[in-house]
């Protein structure tokens, strides 16, 4: 597959090795333009970066070459690992985001999304259940990818989890109260054994962790409130951890 170099300053000077690569990021640059996109992502004035930028016409563009710290993920946790930027690889895709007018991805975009993933999972031993958005590993700062991105169709070429619940069967559990306390720990613990970090018990965090969970599995209806639809999927989504 082409990809275009186009060099970003913004990354660790140090190397890091092979083995610390655990995750992928993906991201939306929730900007105007691809070009401000990437002006940002290789200006050292705003210290942000990836390693790869994909445009919505499916164009790849290596920005911070794997071996280096790309700085993306900013404060975060995933499993036991937190500050995601030394285990993780960034891609950002071309995509106006909430602020400016959210689309659809397009379909370039994801099957070139797609073949990099394969690529990646594959020279580091990727697991399934680490590739992540960004909202999955910072949900108090974080909305992207967003509720657009297609976590489904990449489940389907086996990148990223998604659940084997069927969706009319689903629909009937969505809005039905959880009442009992047992219910929300279960769902606590699915989580947990999924990636999410429960870093602080407050009760504003754990309704941003639920719409997370809500904008990547349960599109439909993010409203960060756990209900019986929310609690069977991320059941189902552990059986098979
Ligand atoms: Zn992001």
């Amino acid at each position: 597959m082409k990809i275009v170099s186009f060099y970003s300053p913004n990354f660790n000077r140090k190397k890091r090795s092979k083995n610390l690569i655990k995750i992928i990021v993906i991201h939306y640059t929730g900007m105007q333009s691809e070009r401000e996109s990437m002006i940002r992502l290789s200006n050292p004035k705003f210290k942000v970066s990836s390693h790869f930028l994909i445009n919505q016409n499916g164009k790849v563009f290596r920005l911070v070459q794997d071996n280096r710290i790309a700085w993306h993920a900013g404060k975060s946790c995933w499993e036991r690992y937190k500050n995601l930027n030394k285990n993780s690889i960034g891609i950002e895709l071309v995509n106006k985001g909430h602020r400016f007018g959210y689309t659809n991805y397009k379909k370039k975009q994801i099957s070139s999304l797609i073949k990099i993933c394969k690529s990646l999972i594959k020279k580091y031993k990727i697991k399934k259940k680490n590739v992540v958005g960004h909202s999955d590993i910072a949900p108090l700062r974080k909305i992207d990818p967003g509720e657009k991105f297609p976590w489904k169709k990449l489940a389907d070429d086996r990148i990223g989890i998604w659940h084997h619940c069927k969706p009319n069967l689903l629909r009937k559990y969505r809005n039905i109260k959880i009442l009992e306390k047992k219910d929300k720990i279960k769902f606590i613990k699915n989580l947990n054994k999924i990636g999410y970090c429960f870093s602080n018990k407050k009760k504003s965090f754990f309704i941003k962790i639920v719409e997370a969970f809500q904008r990547r599995y349960r599109k439909e209806l993010i409203n960060g409130l756990l209900d019986k639809e929310c609690l069977i999927i991320a059941q189902n989504l552990t059986n098979k951890l």
